[in-house]
């Protein structure tokens, strides 16, 4: 029987980690798919890893990695998906917002042929108007300025089949925008749709501050535009200001100059001192993101791993 492995990151989600076991554990019964699940335990201040060193005590096919502090939700999973040995892996949150019962029809598009299978949400339920117009705003700044086209309404649930996840796990930067990752090693892909759901318990560790932060990485770390961008806005800036000069120069030849226009003197130099500016912060976004690469550091640490004693010899 094909195998299939259910890596579910995990950060302080004690408060739904049973509820989410328990309707996940239904959907895997149901499939004729030899399963397991692999929660990895993102550095929790709060009981989750006693939770899910429970849950594989009572359930043979749970396999568990604790990572030796938070790393973020990207190291979670790639820890997890570095450790899948299935024929497919499926990424799920753990505050059941991806609803486990999408998982039979990622796993019939995986059978159908395709290697990538992403589930998109047809609604926001729970999420603000503003929210809503930022996220749009940010997919379609991104489509226009990388190669890649990332899925709309798209979060990291989706299953992954054997050769997507050796393909992904070539993917070592330290810098990881998943979404990007997930769509940029190509293979077949595939949409499933369904309703998102508001979390369950727990609270959310995203906020605007954090998602502008991926906003940022997203652009990059797959398009070098906001470099060429900078570059443009200094050519029109320097041909505006050569014809304001000549036209400076013509008036103070003509009818002589009796010192005038502080106000645009100090909005030109206002206006392009931010720019300089501006056009610095692109260039050590990127320069910070070589610094962070160049270390060359592993990407997680794993202070504790518990394999599923299941039917896998
Ligand atoms: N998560 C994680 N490490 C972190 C933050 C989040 O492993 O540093 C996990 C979290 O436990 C959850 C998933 O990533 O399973 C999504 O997190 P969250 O619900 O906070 O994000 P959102 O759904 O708001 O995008
Ligand atoms: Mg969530």
């Amino acid at each position: 029987m094909p195998r299939l492995t259910v890596v579910v990151p995990a950060y302080n989600e004690a408060a739904v980690l049973e509820t989410f076991h328990g309707r996940l554990s239904r959907v895997l019964d149901e499939l004729p798919l030899d399963c397991d699940v692999l929660y990895v335990d993102d550095g929790s201040s709060d009981a989750t890893w006693a939770l899910i060193e429970a849950l594989a005590a009572r359930d043979a096919r749970t396999g568990a990695l604790k990572l030796s502090r938070n790393f973020g939700k990207e190291a979670a999973l790639t820890a997890g998906l570095d450790h899948v040995d299935a024929d497919a892996a499926v990424v799920i949150d753990a505050d059941l917002q991806d609803p486990p019962e999408l998982i039979p029809s990622l796993v019939e598009q995986w059978r159908a042929g395709f290697d990538v299978v992403y589930a998109t949400r047809t609604a926001r339920a729970g999420e603000t108007g503003f929210k809503r117009l930022t996220s749009a705003l940010f997919y379609r700044s991104m489509e226009r300025m990388s190669d890649i086209a990332v899925p709309r309404d798209t979060g990291d649930f989706r299953l992954l089949s054997r050769r997507a996840l050796d393909a992904l796990r070539q993917l070592r930067e330290r810098q990881r925008f998943m979404k990007g990752l997930f769509a940029w090693i190509g293979y077949r892909q595939t949409a499933v749709y369904y309703l998102r759901e508001p979390r369950q318990a727990g609270s959310t560790k995203w906020n605007y501050w954090r998602l502008m932060q991926l906003a940022i990485e997203g652009f990059t770390s797959f398009s070098t535009a906001p470099l060429k961008l900078a570059t443009w806005i200094g050519l029109l800036s320097s041909v505006l200001a050569f014809l304001y000069g000549l036209w400076v120069f013509g008036k103070a030849a003509l009818f002589g100059d009796p010192v005038h226009g502080y106000p645009s003197l100090m909005v030109v130099i206002l206006f392009l001192g931010g720019i300089q500016l501006l056009g610095l912060g692109v260039i050590g976004e990127y320069l910070g993101r070589n610094y962070s690469e160049s270390k060359q550091r592993p990407l997680y640490f794993i202070e504790e791993q518990r394999r599923p004693r299941g039917s896998r010899p």
